[in-house]
């Protein structure tokens, strides 16, 4: 009996012995290619179903096999595209396993240009985003993102993502965060996948890869994000990366994946001006039917400074107080009840994301016994360093203040330092459990 005959005979087996949907994702798209020596050599269309087949389906092909040949075969699967036509006879698929169903761009719907505020603190990032929607792959390639928390780094990426898609909706776009690819990468380690891994992430055509930073010092995922970087990048698809840093900031990040990233265009985000943040107070109100007064709208543009994620989440807030209170318009005297935290209603607001920087930086100088002015100055007197170092933490770990507005607040100091005081606070933090107890003790404060 020749091969085919052979296979063909093969498969009406399995087709048997198969539900239809899946002989037909399977089974039908596969081909005998080589049988020698009582090992059969089977072509898969694609290392997606040479896997599953290889790991669920080894002993139905086996067997079908074994009956035709009456001899004990052994069977590898290997990837090759052969058969193009040959299925279209079986009934329709019905269901769908190929890589291509499972595949989601992965894109929040509200994460859209259209719903993008340009400002003072974006416009070049938004710039550049235009660039890339018009000519992907090209010149901004990479695209580096990098900024503080709640800037909107992961909104642009996204947005940009959705327009691509608009302008051809055949593109495979894919939005991640860097740990599902290290937690993928992981599992396809563990369960020996790896051409699946390689293969889910090289046929994209861009890849959106948010808070790369995540990958530092984790050497076999940069390893791994190296080449899948480089398989993209060099066939021209576009990468779009964020982080909470330029990538020479990264601390513990290989120097050749430094310099991919910087071989692109590198923009950052700087948190949102007070025009902006007046713009995005209107434009978040309105969508969480909040009507705001004037002096309301700037009395919160004065004092959520932070970043927009706060500004959102707040004017959420007010607007849940606000239709639970059945008020209307929001006056100025609501928002400053809300804000601030020690008013005369004791009420314990939704999150800390109420203290304000100044809040923060005052029950600090009163705690280590310090004027606002000196704790804010240029003295560099030890106790005062170290309470400076603590503010700082504070800032940033108690309400996300970016590096760089920190560095503002306490006297005009660069955001690298701000970063290293942080950095050393946390280090001390976990051999020091003094310093613990001193932290809780000011954040009681609070
Ligand atoms: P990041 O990734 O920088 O931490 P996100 O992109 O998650 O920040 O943004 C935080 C929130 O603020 C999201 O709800 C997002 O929609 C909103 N946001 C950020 N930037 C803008 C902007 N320029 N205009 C409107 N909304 C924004
Ligand atoms: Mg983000």
């Amino acid at each position: 009996m020749d091969i085919e005959r052979l296979w063909k005979n093969a498969q009406e087996e399995l087709k048997i012995v198969l539900a239809p949907a899946v002989f037909q994702t399977f089974v039908s798209k596969t081909q005998l290619i080589i049988l020698k020596d009582s090992t059969a050599t089977i072509a898969c269309p694609n290392s997606y179903l040479a896997d599953i087949n290889q790991k669920r389906y080894y002993h139905l092909f086996k067997s079908a096999l074994d009956n035709q040949t009456k001899t004990n075969n052994s069977i590898s699967f290997i990837v090759q595209d052969l058969i193009k036509t040959e299925t279209q006879n079986f009934s329709a698929p019905l269901l769908n396993f190929s890589p291509k169903s499972t595949y989601s761009p992965n894109l929040h719907p509200r994460y859209t240009l259209e719903n993008f505020i340009v400002g003072n603190s974006n416009n070049f990032a938004f710039a550049a985003a235009q660039g890339i929607i018009k000519n992907p792959g090209s010149t901004y390639n990479p695209f580096f993102i990098w900024g503080g928390v709640g800037v909107g780094k992961t909104h642009l990426m996204q947005a940009i993502g959705h327009e691509l898609l608009k302008n051809n909706s055949a593109l495979k776009i894919k939005y991640f965060p860097a740990e599902t690819f290290g937690n993928d990468l992981i599992s396809a380690l563990k369960s020996k996948n790896m051409n699946l891994f390689k293969d889910r992430y090289r046929q994209l055509d861009c890849i959106l890869v948010d808070d790369i930073q995540f990958i530092a010092g984790k050497e076999y995922i940069q390893q791994e994000f190296f080449h899948t970087f480089n398989a993209l990048h060099m066939s021209g698809r576009q990468v779009i990366l964020t982080s909470d840093r330029k990538p020479s900031d990264i601390q513990n990040l290989e120097d050749r994946l430094v310099s991919r990233f910087m071989g692109g265009l590198t923009v950052d985000i700087q948190p949102p001006d007070y025009e902006m943040r007046c713009a995005i107070i209107t434009q978040k109100a309105e969508i969480y039917g909040l009507k705001l007064q004037p002096p309301a709208v700037t009395f919160l543009a004065e004092n959520i400074q932070s970043n927009i994620r706060d500004i959102e989440g707040n004017i959420q807030q007010i607007a849940i107080k606000a239709q639970s209170g059945r008020v209307g318009e929001i006056d100025l005297a609501f928002v400053q009840n809300y804000l601030n935290p020690l008013s005369s209603s004791g009420q314990n607001h939704f999150s800390s994301t109420n203290l304000t920087p100044r809040h923060i930086i005052s029950l600090c100088a009163k705690h280590f016994d310090f004027k606002t002015s000196e704790l804010c100055g240029k003295s560099r007197k030890k106790e005062l360093v170290f309470a400076r170092h603590l503010t700082a933490y504070l800032l940033l770990t108690e309400i996300n203040l970016p590096l760089e507005e920190v560095g503002r607040l306490l006297g005009g100091r660069d955001h690298t330092s701000i970063m290293h005081a942080r950095d050393k606070i946390h280090s001390d933090l976990a051999v020091n459990s003094s310093l613990r107890q001193l932290i809780d003790q000011i954040k009681r404060s609070f």
